[in-house]
């Protein structure tokens, strides 16, 4: 079907795009539709409006919902005088009412053709759309969907000046301020730990600190906080090191989060709390289980903390570059005194030198990094320290046995 030639071109020449209120009395429509009734165009009057089109059945404008309304509530606690009015690309009115529901703005009452053609004169192509008629059209942030997600209310007024603003503060908070200036936020200034106890963040200035960011429901994360944890509990034995943990949740509900943090002995930004989702987009956190690192002047460390904590566990504290070739180099000398190759009385062939990253040890049943004996030809692998040669008796045993036999062929 051809939608365009529903639109009356008489419109589109004499009805500026940016006042949809004559658009909609051309139109015929004598009210807007709250989740609670009617409301009179009137209503709108001298507010700034944007545009919202969405439908129940899109999974994305579901999702972008909640950020939407926390934006209007946070907008209009302020002072805005800002009104959103939501045209639905709904098939149906129950679709259309269930999802105005969700809304605590204003809707254009369900009309399919009507939605269409509003549709059609916005030149919507893809939903969730947010189309702010308040500004010039020509500024306007080019995925202000995104933007909206990323930063909330912040966004506003919605134009590429004030994105470009908002990425520049980013960067600030990513490389000059101060742990504070993180991690607090709006009149909270403590994070909670496992057991409900409200910690100050000053506490944490001056201390080495990690952001872990991380669901409950990522099998890799799960893996990841026992090797934190353990890493955290030897850190924190050490007297003279100085070291916080803080669980940046990327959980679902609140009840994936505290069950997350029963996991964990260390601090938390609370679930409710909008930095957890800022801390991700300052840091550009694009996988999980992540770690940065923050050094106790506030810098960042290395954004890639969980390679090192992996890999050298406490060891790897204070997670400079400096430290991390250290051990490095510690570890290739070690490997340079083992032997290639050893007999082990415990298995029945040779064990070979291997490097692994993580293995369990055969014989003490602990785990083991890097250096390890291993066999080619079965799953089984030993701690250096675990191997116990076989004597020179047994060795010339074996030869003798070795000798004996038939040549092969
Ligand atoms: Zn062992
Ligand atoms: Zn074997």
């Amino acid at each position: 079907m051809d939608i365009v030639s529903h639109v009356p071109h008489y419109e589109a020449k004499y009805i500026d795009d940016h006042d949809i209120m004559k658009i909609l009395a051309a139109e015929a429509v004598e009210f807007l539709l709250s989740s609670e009734g009617k409301v009179p165009l009137s209503s709108c009057n001298g507010k700034s409006i944007c545009l919202f089109f969405s439908a129940n059945w899109c999974r994305p404008c579901r999702a972008f919902i909640p950020h939407l309304v926390e934006l209007y509530d946070t907008l209009r606690k302020r002072g805005e005088s800002l009104e959103i009015i939501f045209i639905s690309f709904d098939r149906d009115e129950d679709g259309f009412n269930e999802h105005l529901k969700s809304m605590p703005w204003l809707a254009v009452p369900f009309d399919v053709n009507l939605h269409r053609r509003l549709i059609n004169r916005y030149r919507v192509d893809r939903i969730p759309s947010f189309i702010p008629l308040c500004s010039d059209g020509v500024t306007v942030e080019e995925d202000l969907i995104a933007c909206i997600e990323d930063y909330g209310a912040e966004a506003f007024p919605f134009t590429r000046k004030r994105r470009e603003e908002l990425k520049a503060i980013d960067k600030r908070k990513r490389e000059e301020v101060s742990l504070e200036e993180l991690l607090v936020h709006d009149g909270r200034n403590f994070l909670i730990s496992a057991d409900h106890k409200k910690v100050p963040v000053s506490e944490l200035v001056g201390k080495t600190i990690g952001l872990y960011f991380c669901a409950h429901w990522s099998p890799p994360c799960r893996a990841f906080t026992v090797q934190l944890t353990e890493a955290y509990n030897n850190l924190m034995t050490a007297k003279d090191r100085r070291f916080e943990t803080v669980l940046v949740s990327t959980d679902r509900d609140l009840m994936e989060f505290n069950m997350n943090l029963s996991t964990m002995p260390w601090l938390a930004i609370p679930y409710e709390d909008r930095t957890k989702h800022d801390l991700c987009r300052i840091f550009d956190i694009k996988g999980i289980p992540a770690l940065v690192l923050i050094g106790p002047d506030g810098k960042v460390i290395t954004m890639n903390g969980k390679f090192m904590v992996s890999s050298y566990g406490a060891e790897a504290y204070p997670f400079t570059e400096s430290r991390i070739k250290d051990l490095e180099a510690a570890l290739r000398k070690e490997g340079e005194a083992l032997p290639h190759q050893v007999e082990d009385v415990k298995h029945e062939h040779v064990l070979k030198l291997d490097m692994a990253k993580a293995y369990v040890c055969d014989f003490c049943k602990r785990q083991g990094r890097f250096w390890a004996f291993s066999c080619d030809v079965c799953d089984y692998d030993l701690h250096p320290s675990c191997v116990e040669k076989v004597s020179k008796d047994d060795c010339f045993l074996q030869n003798t046995i070795t000798a004996t036999l038939p040549p092969e062929i």
